[in-house]
């Protein structure tokens, strides 16, 4: 049976923590045969819900580019550090009331999005997806979740949980936002040629461009000439 009363202090407390994006996927969504990534399911056999949560990064660490990628990266760290604080807090609350709760490494965390798998660099399990799966925007084709508020400027973390949570209704948001019809602005700035014509984007061009080429600092060119 769905927990309402764990749904919301859930609610509750990330908002009282600042974060500005919380959802809840149904952990089903991953047995979708379109969705063709890792699972939840693989981490935790039992996994019921995974909780969405995200920061908006400044718009000034974005401006700055690339002359301030040193800037840049060190803010999108910072919003990694916050994320986990906020997530440890709820994961906490979760195992109070008897569930479980595992926390999903992300982009920026030691072991986060690049270190997962070193063949194909796919994550643990595509927070995007789930973020979309819970109504939080959809994809752009820069393969990044483009909000309704903050566009593709936001930071996300996830957590795994067994609790049966209130998940989202609504019909969904295309896959793809219609902006990018018309626009297709990343795939020109891109200096790694990563993004192509048809939506496909080659993981190990950008990551050998910012971890060769840029040493480790991120590149966020991609989300700096985004209009949504
Ligand atoms: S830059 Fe343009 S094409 Fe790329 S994700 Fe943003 S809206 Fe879509
Ligand atoms: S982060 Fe940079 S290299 Fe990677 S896809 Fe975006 S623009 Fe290309």
């Amino acid at each position: 049976m769905t927990d309402s009363s764990l749904t919301k202090v859930l609610q509750d407390t990330a908002s009282q923590m600042n974060a500005d994006l919380f959802g809840i996927a149904d952990a089903s969504c991953f047995l979708d045969p379109a969705y063709t990534g890792n699972r939840p399911q693989d981490m935790m056999k039992d996994v019921r819900s995974v909780i969405i949560l995200g920061v908006a990064v400044p718009r000034g660490a974005f401006e700055s580019l690339p002359a301030g990628r040193a800037e840049y990266t060190n803010t999108l760290m910072a919003a990694t550090a916050t994320l986990r604080l906020i997530a440890f807090q709820l994961a906490r609350l979760i195992e109070k009331n008897g569930y479980r709760a595992t926390i999903v490494p992300t982009e920026g965390s030691e072991f986060g999005y690049w270190y997962a798998d070193r063949e194909t660099l796919k994550a643990n399990m595509s927070i995007k997806y789930a973020a979309y799966r819970a109504g939080l925007g959809n994809f752009g084709i820069n393969h990044l979740l483009t909000t309704k508020e903050f566009g593709p400027r936001v930071r996300m973390t996830a957590i795994l949980t067994d609790a049966e949570l209130n998940t989202e209704k609504e019909d969904p948001l295309p896959l793809v936002n219609r902006a990018c019809s018309t626009c297709r602005k990343c795939i020109a700035v891109c200096p790694a040629g990563a993004i192509s014509e048809d939506g496909a984007i080659d993981r190990h061009k950008c990551a050998d461009y910012m971890f060769g080429e840029l040493g480790g600092l991120r590149c966020g060119l991609c989300v700096k000439v985004c209009p949504l």
